[in-house]
């Protein structure tokens, strides 16, 4: 559950991960440790981050253009560029129409196509416009509500919680009958990335707000409505209340809570308000019978709210999201106007990156796996897939040996966590059975129209599931992206192709480096299987409990010890890191390190690594490990992160090593040092 690396909510306005090339190399572009990045002034026992990665610290500035800048951008990057040269020669091609490298090629060449959008202006939007300006009742509303639902909220595989709508879905397996698909229904709604930039009082974030009712006067006023300050006023307010009845962003990641299967009758007894027959009707959802409702006490304080507010506010709420929602795909004034907030004030950004970066995000949303087959084929040969699997391979062995060593985990615990490791199944590279894009049409000239119908496509996609057998082939990510993935319900990993790349994994250096980057990761990725949340899910992924009472109760205590640990974290005055939202991920975190650690040795069998760049086998891990999270931040987005990550900063994730006792004598740490922990604090899950 939860991809490797954040997911920042807001893609709608400002798609992360995708930036200009660097001036700055890394290590990505030479194989072996960046010597030069480290700084051996700092004791690494004190900061282990600032030892590893100082040297790369003072020298990189973030591009203009990122909010934050690190090894993953790198990545990302040189992904990008490979992806664009891809959907180039597609486009250059011209492939038959309706072809999958047509669509591709169309896709990307009507986003590029900035003339086109200008002439066409506000038009594309106006039909979504008039359908708001034709509401007259509350039940017009309800319809209008229903056609906006889209699958783009995920609770478990790739975790995210935000929409900008007013509800989300997730179609996956059904939590209590894994042999089923159930329709999953999430909060939404807001324009800011969650309930705390409405309700916080901090000068920080009012601050925020203010900036924030400027941006919804100026769209307002783009979208062509009068009294565009008042109609703000409004929005704010509407969507202030709203925040006041959603979850916060951790309840949110309970499953326990979230795990409320409601009939259709459900709704009007225990969220009155809005017209349910009426919004299911218009999002296509007049056959299911039973919903899982993620977040209950937001959908009756929603729902109440739309019976409340005055429908004038609703269609002005309406309106800016329309317009907020599509800006990418209009003119240059809504462009801008969308980044001087999204990517200014909410990521601290100072420029838009080039077009063409977001031509690529926008053909990777539409048609993802269509590229990913492309990317593939191209740039993953079978060797490094093997290689990587060949590692898959040695950490599920060492975790084999940790769980069968554990001396708290009770023995028929043991026999069904053995059971669930046999059973996972583990995808890497890309998935075995690529996705179907037939009936998705994409028009030349058309960038808005593209985004509309590539969305509606997705939703039908997801809609098609109901009533089917569950496909266990299916992936969540493309293999295009970087980053990594567990799937808890389906007890299935994905490593995609595209983080098999250097400096994550990389086949000309000494592999006891891969195992410190790319191998903790793995590991990482695998202990989510039996972390608090996999604890949940048992070998089918049915939401049972696999664990004895004793068992939970060791591992909370070991939980209890890793919370205070980032507790104590403070990146900014006053901002300390949240333990308990980021605890799953640490616990992974540790997990994964100590699993890809014992996954070295006995690749090794018994043997030393060589001393490569002087250094031995150990410092070599340690240190791909802590280069593997170079990351520098801005402000405003580290806060953000902070506020609704369930990851703690990449900064922060090097500090891991001190849990390994493998670590304290590889770099001569002692008692005293900042990082030191004695051995009975070293938390130990697995
Ligand atoms: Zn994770």
């Amino acid at each position: 559950m939860r991809p490797l690396l954040p997911v920042l909510a807001l893609c709608l306005a400002v798609p992360s991960l995708v930036a200009a090339p660097p001036k700055e190399r890394g290590s990505a572009s030479r194989p072996g440790l960046d010597l030069k990045g480290m700084d051996r002034s700092v004791a690494p026992g004190d900061d282990f981050f600032a030892y590893a990665n100082g040297g790369w610290v003072k020298r990189t500035e973030i591009p203009a253009d990122r909010g934050s800048y690190g090894v993953g951008h790198e990545v990302a990057d040189l992904t990008d560029r490979r992806t664009a040269s891809l959907i180039k020669a597609a486009a250059a091609s011209k492939a038959p129409a309706g072809s999958d490298l047509r669509k591709i090629g169309d896709c990307y060449t009507s986003f590029m196509d900035e003339k086109a959008i200008e002439t066409r202006g506000l038009g594309p939007l106006k039909p979504s416009l008039q359908a708001i300006e034709a509401i007259r009742d509350r039940q017009d509303l309800a319809r209008y509500l229903g056609t906006t639902l889209r699958a783009d909220v995920d609770v478990l595989n790739a975790t995210n919680y935000y929409t900008d709508n007013l509800f989300g879905l997730w179609v996956a397996q059904d939590l209590d009958d894994p042999s089923r698909y159930a329709p999953f229904l999430l909060q939404g709604g807001l324009g800011l990335p969650e309930r705390s930039y409405y309700l916080d009082a901090a000068e920080g974030m009012a601050a925020i707000r203010a900036q924030y009712l400027t941006h919804l006067v100026a769209m307002l006023k783009l979208a062509g409505l009068s009294d565009p300050e008042k109609r703000a006023a409004g929005v704010l307010d509407l969507e202030t209340r709203m925040a006041k009845v959603h979850a916060s962003r951790e309840e949110s990641g309970d499953v326990l809570k979230g795990n409320n299967h409601w009939t259709r009758a459900d709704f009007s007894t225990k969220a009155p308000g809005l017209n349910w027959e009426a919004f299911f009707g218009t999002a296509s959802l007049a056959k299911p019978e039973v919903f899982v409702v993620w977040q209950p006490g937001a959908f009756a304080g929603l729902s109440a709210l739309v019976a409340e507010v005055p429908l004038a506010t609703w269609k002005d709420y309406l309106a800016f999201h329309a317009i907020q929602h599509r800006s990418q795909v209009l003119p240059k004034a809504v462009v801008d106007q969308s980044f001087s907030f999204y990517g200014k004030v909410l990521n601290g950004t100072s420029k838009r990156r080039e077009r063409w970066q977001y031509g690529v995000n926008q053909t990777n949303a539409a048609l993802g796996e269509v590229v990913g087959k492309a990317y593939v084929a191209k740039f993953f040969p079978p060797a490094e897939k093997a290689r990587a699997q060949k590692m898959v391979a040695n950490i599920i062995a060492a975790f084999r040996t940790r769980i069968e060593q554990l001396d708290w985990m009770s023995p028929a615990t043991k026999v069904k966590a053995l059971a669930k490791l046999t059973t996972l199944k583990v995808g890497v590279g890309y998935p075995d059975r690529w996705q179907d894009y037939q009936g998705l049409k994409i028009v030349a000239g058309d960038a808005f129209g593209n985004a509309e119908r590539a969305e509606i496509f997705e939703y039908q996609r997801n809609l098609r599931k109901l009533g089917q057998p569950i496909d266990r082939t299916e992936w969540v990510m493309t293999p295009q992206t970087v980053n990594a993935v567990n799937l808890p319900v389906m007890n299935a990993l994905n490593f995609p192709a595209a983080i098999l790349q250097p400096p994550y994994f990389d086949p000309k250096r000494p592999v006891v480096m891969d195992y410190g980057s790319i191998g903790a990761v793995i590991g990482h990725e695998i202990s989510h299987s039996f972390d608090d949340s996999g604890s949940l899910f048992d070998a089918t992924g049915k939401l049972n409990n696999w664990w004895t009472p004793e068992d939970l109760k060791h591992f909370e205590a070991s939980a209890d010890q890793l919370v205070k640990q980032y507790d104590a974290y403070q990146p900014f005055p006053g901002l300390h890191i949240n333990g308990k939202q980021t605890l799953g991920e640490n616990i992974a975190d540790v997990a994964g390190l100590a699993a890809a650690y014992d996954a070295y040795r006995l690749s090794l069998r018994g043997k030393l690594a060589p001393l490569v760049q002087g250094l031995t086998g150990d410092q070599q891990f340690f240190l791909s490990y802590a280069q593997s999270w170079r990351e520098k931040a801005r402000e405003p987005l580290l806060r953000q992160q902070i506020l609704t990550d369930g990851h703690a900063p990449a900064a922060y994730r090097p500090a891991t090593v001190r849990n390994l006792d493998a670590w304290y004598p590889a770099f001569q740490v002692k008692p005293g040092q900042t990082l030191y922990l004695p051995p009975a604090d070293r938390v130990k899950v697995w």
